[in-house]
């Protein structure tokens, strides 16, 4: 894999930080991006994505953990496609999903678990890694491969 465009360490020292950094970034985000999203149960990643669905308005009450259906589509400011691949075993099951049909599409991608079956992400895209450094405190790497993630990122993280 080739080396990232731009990269930023974030720190979280709240689970609500973590949500308000989820905001800033659904408030930038665009058909066709995709995030994904790697860090151990409890790292914060969904905690994440309930903000960047608030960021994207979308209803917070449709916004759900997905621990057993792969996508969850949302519908805010622009279509939100939430995945979890926590379960999925290989590429060949997740293509089976027709899940990758969405990646490019008319919405915004965003993927849990993503280095469960890391050939979903495509060539350019954001990744985020989340690790827990204390109690309430997390760290958050952001990588982008591509222009489009890199202007994301420096958007988000300046
Ligand atoms: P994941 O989806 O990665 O398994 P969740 O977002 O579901 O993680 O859960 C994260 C857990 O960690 C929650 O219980 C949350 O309260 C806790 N937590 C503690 N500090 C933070 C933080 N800074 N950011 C996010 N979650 C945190
Ligand atoms: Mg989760």
């Amino acid at each position: 894999m080739s080396a990232p465009s731009l990269t930023r360490t974030l720190r979280s020292e709240s689970p609500e930080e973590t949500h308000r950094m989820g905001v800033r970034l659904g408030e930038l985000l665009q058909p066709g991006d995709f995030v994904g999203l790697i860090g151990d149960l409890g790292a914060g990643k969904t905690h994440l994505v309930r903000g960047v669905a608030e960021g994207a308005q979308v209803a917070r009450s449709e916004v759900a953990s997905p621990t057993f259906a792969i996508v969850y589509p949302y519908r805010g400011r622009i279509p939100l496609y939430h995945a979890d691949l926590y379960r999925i075993a290989d590429y060949d099951e997740l293509y089976a999903t027709g899940f990758l049909d969405l990646i490019g599409g008319d919405g915004a991608v965003l993927v849990e678990w993503l280095d469960r079956v890391p050939q979903a992400a495509p060539r350019e895209y954001l990744r985020l890694t989340l690790r827990p450094v204390a109690d309430d405190a997390r760290e958050l790497h952001a990588e982008a491969f591509g222009s489009r993630p890199a202007e994301l990122l420096s958007r988000w993280a300046p």
